[in-house]
């Protein structure tokens, strides 16, 4: 990589953001200024192995070629019209994302949070609309310690106090069972359930997977009792645990899936709702909207991530090279982890709490060159680029070993 881009130091910079930026995050003391693949480099040209990919955003690496050429290419023609005219780049992006979810219908959004509301609105509408609901009385069924983003009526449902306090009145009409169980699940769905919505993997609880035939317990159970599945896969999707889709290890569609993150390609924000035509056909014009979902320049962006996806490649790398990490963590039993839960290239790894917070291994780690994310506690979340080598995921690997053992 070529020289720094800042005559501002990483403190400088750092100390800089105090008083002018909202004090909502509390990132690593690391200033990215470059980053190309698994490899990120700060202000003062420091090298780190980007062991987060931007919580999934960076499924495909930083500046994955053929995404950054689709992105230049589609700069140089046309970037927004809204919705108000066509565009010719969407119909093709909504084709081929449908295709490779096996689903029928596309609503572009950008953010996830947006694809989780726009979710919970085309849920309510079906339930009035087809499943004859009276009117207001939609109930939708969550897990508790689920990550859905961060509006009001998002944090509604959340069971993260810190996430919650101080931003009510909340939004009515949910209801929280346990994650991973199936009878309390029955128990919460009634007449007026319009939908179960639900992570296949609960990301930020920390790499929460659960027991093999839950996903089909809830898409058996959503049939017979008459309500939706909507999958929230913004994280879990696109490649990340060896498949498409995290609903593929047990072979499972819903009827409404959420994505985001991966799908702009760590370029833009691209997410959607993909969801079965008696379900998204349900939105009549004027109902919803977004000025920027479809822009060309997202819709370019997100075809060509589904053209990456298309080949198998990143899913296969994920699967083979998930296996490196299993068995990377597993050699550490005893030696700093205490336990963790891996699908594909996806790892939720809990440290002895003796070693250190979450927070303080991340720090260290830093420190080595590796950039990490504690979840809460004592657990860090590893979700590297499904572009890693396996020599780097192995040198990751190791130093998290030395970093454990100081
Ligand atoms: C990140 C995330 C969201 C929210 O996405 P944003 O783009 O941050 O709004 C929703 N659901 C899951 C599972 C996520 O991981």
């Amino acid at each position: 990589m070529t020289a720094p881009a800042h005559s501002r130091s990483s403190a400088d910079l750092i100390r800089a953001e105090e008083p002018v930026l909202a004090h909502n995050y509390h990132p690593l003391p690391v200033v990215v200024s470059r980053a190309e693949g698994a490899w990120v480099e700060d202000v003062e040209g420091r090298r780190y192995l980007d062991m987060l990919a931007g919580y999934s955003a960076l499924n495909f690496g930083h500046r994955h070629p053929a995404l950054i050429e689709a992105a230049h290419r589609q700069l140089d023609r046309l970037t927004l019209t809204s919705r108000a005219f066509h565009n010719d780049r969407l119909a093709e992006f909504a084709e081929r994302l449908a295709a490779l979810t096996g689903l029928d219908m596309v609503l572009p959004m950008n953010t996830g949070a947006e694809a989780v509301e726009s979710g919970i609105k085309v849920a309510r509408k079906w339930a009035y609309d087809v499943k004859g609901v009276p009117a207001d009385l939609a109930t939708i069924v969550v897990a508790a310690d689920n990550f859905h983003g961060r509006t009001t009526t998002i944090v509604s449902f959340s069971t993260d106090e810190t996430a919650r306090s101080g931003f009510g009145p909340f939004t009515p009409g949910f209801r929280i069972v346990p994650y991973n169980d199936l009878a309390a699940l029955e128990a919460a769905i009634d007449d007026t359930t319009a939908a179960v919505l639900i992570e296949p993997i609960q990301g930020e609880a920390g790499v929460l997977i659960p027991d093999d035939g839950y996903l089909t317990g809830v898409r058996e159970l959503t049939r017979r009792k008459g309500c939706l599945f909507v999958a929230d896969e913004i994280q879990s999707g696109l490649g990340r645990t060896g498949r498409t889709l995290a609903v593929e290890h047990e072979s499972v569609v819903p009827d409404v899936l959420l994505l985001g993150k991966a799908l702009g390609g760590g370029i833009v924000p691209v997410s959607a709702v993909v969801a079965r035509r008696e379900v998204l056909g349900v939105l009549r014009p004027g109902e919803h909207g977004s000025t920027f979902g479809g822009n060309p320049l997202a819709a370019a962006v997100g075809t060509a991530v589904v053209e990456l996806l298309e080949t198998g490649e990143f899913q296969r790398r994920a699967a083979e090279l998930g296996e490196v990490l299993r068995d990377g963590l597993a050699a550490l039993a005893g030696k700093g982890v205490v336990g963790f839960r891996a699908r594909g290239l996806w790892a939720g790894v809990d440290v002895d709490p003796a070693l250190g917070t979450g927070r303080e291994v991340s720090e260290r780690l830093m420190r080595e060159g590796i950039l990490v994310k504690d979840t809460h506690g004592s657990t860090i979340r590893l979700a590297p680029p499904l572009t890693i080598t396996g020599g780097e995921l192995e040198e990751a690997l190791g130093t998290l070993e030395k970093v454990l053992a100081l």
